[in-house]
């Protein structure tokens, strides 16, 4: 570690002073133990400012606002982090899903919507029973366990596939293990309250899977397109949000966040499609019409969203979403691989079972 690097991230100390009491050390260990002793001295000195430095570190990490606010600037620095033993662990996405880097500016016109993964239509089908069966069995131990919790974010632009994937992906969910939230424009109670009121309260608790349909993210997309508050509020957000996710992760809930990724051309068939069949009238809502005259400022809004709070404990995933088949087994085998390697277990038996017989 040189003196300079020392000097700089032990802050107020000046580098004058630094090496005034180094030479002073210097000259009093030089004369009661020679050269070598100095040196071993001066090498410890330098572990202990390191150590205290890392437990500064580890204790303080970079506040999320500051992080977001860098990342914006095209600077991402040290992300917000977690001590690595209670950093959740996280496996890699399913194949064709695209994780936003952290601390990186991100763009959606990166990633081809109609990907797939690699996978054809019949193949999907009969892989997509696979992953039901184990997210099904993992659920089970998550909920036995009852420690740890798993939250599943979904955030698209109108007719992006939110409600069908997740009927179809929580397909065969045990429905005591599992809630589902899907929020919608703010109650006049829940816009009296901090803006994370409202999704604070719907975490799911230990053993559970929640699932929020549209989520926190709301408040810095459809709020800053439609301009519901002044600027400066919704750009503090980003931070508290990422400070959010790291509360929730810090106590035990493991955050999966999916952004369903449609083409413009995509959610034009999808709105015709519901003008046309008189069966999906219920879910044509003209406002999306109004919605869909602003597709190049959500997309802005959601660029934003994703590169400023994509943290290494709770990332972004970009799922191609053209394709509804290839869409669900991505999201499906997504969470079945989060679970496993959260790795849930059944609790250890109650002791004195042996033996015990049920009376008649
Ligand atoms: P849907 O998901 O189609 O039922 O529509 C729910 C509507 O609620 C969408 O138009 C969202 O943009 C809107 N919404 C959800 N959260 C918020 C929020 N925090 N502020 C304003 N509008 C919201
Ligand atoms: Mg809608």
């Amino acid at each position: 570690m040189s003196k300079t690097n020392g000097k700089d991230a032990d802050g107020p100390e000046t580098g004058k002073n630094r090496e005034t009491a180094s030479q002073g050390d210097a000259e009093h260990t030089g004369k009661t133990k020679g050269k070598r002793a100095e040196n071993r001295a001066e090498k410890a000195d330098a572990e202990t400012r390191k150590d205290a430095r890392k437990a500064r570190a580890d204790h303080h990490p970079p506040s999320s606002a500051a992080w977001a606010r860098a990342v914006d600037a095209g600077m991402g620095g040290t992300a917000p982090s977690l001590s690595p033993h209670l950093h959740p662990r996280l496996p890699r996405p399913a194949p064709g899903i695209v994780t936003v880097e952290p601390g990186t500016r991100f763009s959606l016109a990166s990633v081809d919507p109609d990907a797939t993964g690699g996978l054809d239509k019949a193949e999907a089908k009969v892989a997509l029973a696979g992953e039901h069966a184990r997210i099904k069995a993992w659920q089970e131990k998550l909920y036995a366990e009852h420690r740890r919790s798993l939250l599943v974010v979904f955030q698209a632009i109108d007719t992006g596939g939110k409600d069908g994937t997740i009927r179809s992906v929580l397909e065969g969910v045990n429905p005591q293990g599992c809630r589902v939230w899907s929020f919608k424009v703010p109650s006049a109670e829940e816009l009296d309250q901090d803006f994370l009121w409202r999704y604070h309260a719907k975490a799911p608790g230990r053993g559970l899977i929640g699932v929020f349909n549209r989520s926190h993210y709301e408040d810095v997309l459809v709020v800053r397109v439609k301009g519901l508050v002044p600027e400066e509020t919704w750009r503090e957000r980003y931070g508290l949000i990422n400070d959010f996710e790291r509360l929730l992760t810090l106590s035990g809930t493991t955050i999966l966040k999916f952004f369903l990724h449609i083409s413009k051309d995509e959610q034009k068939e999808r709105l015709e499609a519901r003008l046309e069949d008189a069966e999906k009238h219920w879910k044509f809502d003209p406002a999306d019409l109004v919605e869909r005259k602003s597709w190049d400022a959500y997309r802005t809004a959601f660029d934003d969203a994703l590169s400023r709070c994509s943290t290494p404990y709770a990332p972004w995933h970009v799922v191609p979403a053209n394709r509804k088949w290839a869409r669900n087994l991505m999201v499906a085998r997504t969470i079945a691989d989060t679970l496993e390697a959260m790795d849930p277990r059944f609790p250890p038996p109650r002791e004195g079972l042996e033996g015990l017989k049920v009376p008649d």
